[in-house]
């Protein structure tokens, strides 16, 4: 198993979990773009959004719910936060398992570069 989001899913590699439940795990990335920024991935395998099928439709809306939940916690929900998924080379997506991107705790710029 090389990919690193489910090594960080089973415990492999330690990281700063913010949630986690039997199907989503969410923590902070290592590179920080803002003052809040939480990736909040499934633990299962998906290669991103263009591998999406009917049967994630759930996985897909828990993961939003549970992104707005941590805005709150992170108060940022009231001054605003933006939830991102970068899906292929273009929007520069570097790791091939699904990830949301919640960014917050700044102005942030629009539309991205
Ligand atoms: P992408 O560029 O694919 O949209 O986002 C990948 C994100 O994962 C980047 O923001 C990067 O900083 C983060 N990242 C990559 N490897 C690790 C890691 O091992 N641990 C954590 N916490 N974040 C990571
Ligand atoms: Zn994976």
């Amino acid at each position: 198993m090389e990919c690193i989001f489910c090594k960080i899913a089973n415990g492999e590699i330690p990281t700063e979990k913010v949630y986690e439940d039997d199907r989503i795990i969410a923590f902070k990335d290592v590179n920080p773009g803002a003052p809040v920024h939480i990736l909040i991935i499934p633990k299962k395998h998906i290669p991103g959004l263009s591998a999406l099928t009917e049967d994630d439709t759930a996985l897909m809306g828990k993961i939003i719910l549970i992104a707005a939940q941590l805005a709150k916690e992170m108060s940022v929900s009231e001054s605003g936060f933006r939830i991102v998924a970068n899906n292929g080379p273009d929007a520069g997506q570097s790791v091939g398992h699904i990830h949301f991107h919640l960014l917050g705790g700044r102005k942030l710029g629009w539309p991205p570069g």
